[in-house]
């Protein structure tokens, strides 16, 4: 029989006294029972998530996937479709409308760097693209990445500018999407899909004053429903995609289902639904974009005409256009136009001419454009063809096919579908799943998330200590050169979310230029933080004084290169007290534990009103048994204010009741090994042993096995059953055949199998009041399962880091892997770019690797009594492969390329900190026939848990060179408390009308309301917030600012939504995003 040793967290009864006292001050709220989350306006608010009547779309994706065979048959020239057949007198009545579309893909970094594809290859294309437009009218051109553009647009002439905005003016040159980079779409989150986008936009309407209306994305591996939002919420009207699943472009040519009115899952009238294109065949190249046949198709690259660089591996090649060839050459063409066309519902077709990096001397304008032009005249000289032929735009041909549909830009065209759900996980041929990305290179991965936190951290209290200054006519004084560094640091941050930089795909030199430029912003974005904070935190504005040689602050980690993991700074204890400010960027109000470290274990923590505050003091570790001499760490339980600075001070104190302890066990298995102690914190060492361990709080138990250190169940308080959670380590291996693994695909040589160390780990347990925590320590990775004894939400979950080398292993990825009894069957949830949740279903038709699917922020599993959400700080791949199990990618390491052009294996692995929260929490009122639905949404406990994950606290010490100011006051910048499911985005300081290097008066507040399901029990939550409905009254919110004026606006600024009106009273609905121009000051 297996013994359980269970370990309260407040193990000795004395502290937990004075713990509970102290929580009985600090935690007023939670005791509000109309503050709970069954009270108030919750009823009403939560009926967004039951769902109403609306009209089920045309074509689900998720039951697209449980219909098709996903067989793969020959199709025969067009390998992954069918024949194609048509009547000659099919257009007589209505002709053809051809419209052919030039692009240039400009990844902005994948095989080289970002600038040296800008001086290698992409000015010289807008170069030459500027004179070779302006030689025929009939030109057209479409150019997508702003990165690009905008930094050759800082190297041309005012006359080459004024060509350029004459060119955009006339229609030649269309931009598309118009964001910073064409974003990956699994692994970005939606807070950096929409800075990018903002970036991109605003560049353009200041430089050249142009709004973009298409989107096109024809490169990132899948597309997230997300994306379709957001763009229909900048205005745009169509949109353009490509990798789609080979089989799923197959099913929608032969339903004439490649267009569509894309809708969102939760919209249930048809207000989110954007038109958008498919592209039918397998890439974006000439060979692939004409017609079904690629051999035909690449005889029309005039690119690769005999005697040039590239040819056509079809071995036939082009021939130039002649008064010889031009009849035949023109049938041959248009027969695979009509073809395509036979696959869309209109009588427009659209012709993508293009490939990467095309088009960047001006041979090969010509070589295009000339014998285009002479295959156009040709057709359209020909009554009896019944066709028009044409260069264009993208819009060029969404404004054709709406006219010939009769109908404006924006609205569903009559006879198209409707569609909801997303294409993931997306498979170019047989079975080469993309699902690899998901998780390759997940140092990066999460630098990425660090780095958002920072810039929306710093965006919010730059702008607020802005505007402060400014009422206090302080500006002068207020070092306004931060604002040109977090420009940089928007333009870094939107730069990888292309899809070669988050998703891990571009060259290892690329991902360190990449890496370089995430770190540098990273530190402007602290020390934009610490500048504003300095300013807010004054009690005396008057003594503010700006000296960049001498921060006030300083800052909380220091990272010493771009591939390695932060340290924390040691603040030095003295005979005068260390102040530190702590900065909350969450909207809520949040008790959370902060930690500090310090140099000596005699300290005392003290709020800034004097009261001494709970804190625990700990040894810091160096190893499983080695502790770091002369470091400790102090958590210290703090009320943060909503988006608030805290101050809190530290005294060295050698009152020995001043500080919670804690205890710890180690684990040894079996060998010697040497355990470095440290005073005061008592360590006892023991051997390996059978029994379980046990963490409690309040709210729930989580009991480890003492022999591996791993989780094994959670019971939730008050409850008889607990449940399973077993976690385990998992090694997948690569195929022995040609195909194998690499940056992006995934392709397992069948199950993951056990990971297997060779030792047995060192399991150290600390226990205390605050926290206890078990970590284990394996060759290959350590992990730490902490449970916090706090009232609220940071105790209702698990805080789990897995710390991963696997630089030593070869073609291997590390799973890990929860096994419950949730009898959740085929299905599970993940979320898109942490803005909605996707339903997925295993299909046991597919292979594992198809059964994978990005988690930037979340996943879990679910039957009718419980649900199990797996939060993560950082995208990676999960799957749940069999019924209750939940399985997360953890670092990957590749030793081949995988032949989708990276000529790389993934060899570069780091010591990688990957960070996530389990929460286990009981369905109430669950159904099955609810749980059938396509739709799902996380609780507002889910919500809240994973902002705390994603975005911690900032824990900035006073410069000890600095006398300790009197009067340094929190700062607490709302008035009231945001409703609970309102989010604020950002808070985006403009750039000023003359002087791109300054900020205008104007701020770009954006706002998301949050979907959430009520039907999981919520109890004690500790929220300081309720719902209201959708209504906030923004007049009043910011303290001691005023609200100068509101305009509702489009997502990216583009277009004013109405006129500004007088009320500053706010209506959003359930998942909505608004962005609003304000003035504050
Ligand atoms: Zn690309």
């Amino acid at each position: 029989m297996k013994l359980k040793k269970q370990v309260t967290v407040c193990g000795a009864a004395i502290f937990c006294v004075a713990v509970f006292s102290l929580y009985l001050m600090l935690d007023r709220v939670q005791h509000d029972p109309a503050r709970q989350q069954s009270g108030g306006n919750f009823p009403r608010d939560c009926q967004f998530a039951l769902g109403s009547k609306g009209q089920s779309p045309d074509l689900q994706m998720l039951a697209v996937y449980s219909l098709l065979p996903f067989d793969n048959q020959d199709g025969g020239v067009w390998k992954q479709g069918f024949d194609i057949t048509y009547e000659p007198n099919e257009w007589d009545t209505e002709p053809l409308q051809v419209f052919v579309v030039p692009h240039s893909h400009n990844d902005p970094g994948w095989i080289k760097t970002f600038d040296k594809y800008y001086y290698d290859q992409t000015q010289h294309i807008l170069n030459s693209m500027v004179l070779k437009m302006q030689e025929d009218p009939r030109r057209r051109f479409i150019w997508s990445e702003i990165s690009f553009f905008s930094k050759w647009w800082d190297n041309i002439s005012a006359q080459k500018r004024a060509a350029v905005r004459r060119l955009v003016g006339n229609g030649q040159l269309e931009m598309v999407t118009g964001g910073w980079v064409m974003p990956d779409e699994a692994n970005s989150h939606y807070f950096a899909m929409i800075d990018q986008l903002i970036e991109g936009h605003q560049w353009l309407e200041k430089n050249i004053g142009v709004t973009p209306r298409s989107g096109w994305a024809v490169d990132p591996f899948g597309y997230s429903s997300t994306m379709p939002y957001l763009l229909k919420r900048s205005n745009l009207t169509g949109m353009l995609i490509q990798r789609v699943h080979y089989a799923i472009k197959k099913h929608f040519a032969a339903t004439q289902n490649l267009e569509f009115m894309w809708r969102q899952t939760w919209d249930t009238d048809s207000s989110t639904d954007i038109f958008c294109h498919m592209m039918p065949f397998y890439s974006y190249d000439v060979p692939h974009t004409c017609g079904p046949d690629p051999k035909i198709c690449c005889q029309f690259d005039f690119k690769r005409l005999p005697g040039g660089r590239i040819n056509c591996p079809w071995k036939v090649p082009p021939r130039a256009i002649t008064d010889a060839n031009v009849a035949e050459r023109a049938q041959l063409l248009l027969d695979q136009y009509r073809k395509k066309s036979k696959l869309y519902r209109s009588k427009v077709l659209l012709v993508p001419l293009g490939d990467d990096f095309r088009y960047d001397k001006p041979q090969e304008w010509d070589a295009q454009f000339l014998n285009y032009q002479r295959i156009f005249d040709f057709l359209n000289s020909q009554p009896n063809l019944h066709v028009q032929a044409q260069f264009g735009t993208l819009s060029d041909y969404f404004d054709a096919l709406y006219k010939k549909v009769g109908i404006v830009p924006g609205m569903k065209p009559p006879g198209f579908p409707v569609l909801s759900g997303d294409f993931f996980s997306y498979a170019d041929r047989e079975d080469h799943y993309w699902t690899g990305y998901y998780t390759s290179r997940p140092f990066y991965k999460s630098l990425d998330r660090v780095l958002e936190a920072h810039l929306r951290g710093a965006e919010i209290l730059f702008s607020l200590a802005l505007a402060h200054a400014r009422r206090a006519g302080a500006e002068g004084k207020y070092p306004l050169s931060d604002y040109a560094l977090l420009s940089n640091a928007r333009r870094n941050l939107g730069l990888f979310q292309h899809h070669d930089a988050i998703t891990g795909t571009a060259k290892e030199a690329v991902a360190v230029d990449y890496g370089v430029r995430l770190l540098h912003s990273l530190m402007n974005l602290k020390h934009i933080i610490i500048n504003a904070a300095h300013y807010l935190v004054l009690g005396d504005k008057d003594t503010y004084h700006h000296d960049p040689a001498a921060p006030f602050l300083s800052t909380d980690d220091t990272r010493p290169s771009q591939d390695s993991l932060p340290e924390r700074t040691v603040v030095k204890l003295d005979i005068s007290p260390r102040f530190l400010v702590v900065f909350n960027p969450l909207e809520q109000e949040r008790l959370s534990v902060v930690r500090v470290l310090v140099n000596s274990p005699h300290v005392r923590v003290l709020s800034e009103e004097g009261q001494p505050l709970p804190a625990q003091l700990s040894t810091r570790w160096g190893s499983a048994t080695d502790t770091v001499p002369d470091v400790y760490q102090v958590s210290v339980l703090a009320r943060l204010p909503a988006l608030g600075l805290r101050v809190l001070q530290l005294h060295k104190s050698f009152d020995s009741h001043s500080m919670l302890q804690s205890s710890v066990r180690l684990y040894l298995p079996g060998h010697d090994l040497p355990v470095r102690r440290q005073e005061p914190v008592p360590v006892r060492v023991l051997p390996a042993s059978t029994e379980d361990i046990c963490l409690e709080n309040q709210h729930l138990r989580a009991c480890f096995s003492a022999r591996s250190g791993l989780l094994q169940s959670i019971r939730r308080a008050g409850e008889e059953r607990e449940q399973r959670v077993n976690s385990e380590f998992l090694v997948y291996g690569t195929r022995t055949s040609k195909d194998k693994s690499g940056a992006y695909l995934f392709l397992p040589d069948g199950e993951a199998k056990p990971y297997a160390p060779k030792d047995s780990p060192v399991v150290r347990v600390t226990e205390g009041p605050l926290f206890s925590e078990v970590a284990s320590y394996y060759q290959h990775v350590q992990t730490v399962v902490r449970l916090y004894n706090v009232p609220g939400v940071e105790g209702l979950s698990l805080d789990v880091s897995c710390l991963v080398d696997i630089r030593d292993h070869i073609n291997k990825e590390l799973a890990l892997r929860f096994s419950t009894d949730i009898e959740s069957e085929d299905t599970f949830f993940t979320d898109l770019n942490g803005f909605q949740i996707q339903p997925r279903r295993y299909q046991r038709k597919l292979p594992l690797q198809a059964n994978f699917y990005p988690m930037p922020t979340m996943a879990y599993i679910q039957d009718t009594q419980n649900r199990l959400t797996l939060h993560t700080a950082q995208a990676l791949g999960v799957s749940s492969l069999s019924s209750g199990q939940l399985e997360v990618i953890l670092d990957r390491r590749l030793m081949q390329d995988d032949n989708r052009g990276l000529g790389q294996g993934l060899k570069d692995n780091k010591r990688t900190r990957n960070r996530f929260r389990i929460l286990l929490e009981r369905r109430t009122t669950a159904s099955k026939a609810q749980d059938g639905r396509p739709i799902s949404f996380p609780s507002l406990l889910s919500h809240i848990t994973s902002m705390h994950l994603n975005t911690e606290a900032l824990v900035m010490p006073v410069a000890q060179e600095k006398p300790a100011p009197l009067a340094l006051r929190s700062f607490m910048p709302l008035s009231t408390a945001l409703p609970c499911d309102f989010h604020i985005l950002n808070l985006r300081m403009l750039q000023a009308e003359q002087d791109e290097s300054l900020p205008s008066a104007e701020a770009a507040l954006i706002l998301h309301r949050k979907g959430f399901d009520c039907s999981l029990e919520a109890k004690n939550l500790g929220f300081n917030c309720t719902t209201s409905q959708g209504k906030l009254a923004l007049g009043s919110l910011f303290q001691g600012l005023e609200l100068g004026s509101l305009q509702p606006t489009s997502l990216t600024l583009m277009y004013p939504l109405g006129t500004a009106s007088n009320s500053t009273n706010i209506h959003l609905d359930p998942m909505e995003i608004a962005t609003f121009r304000i003035r504050l000051g």
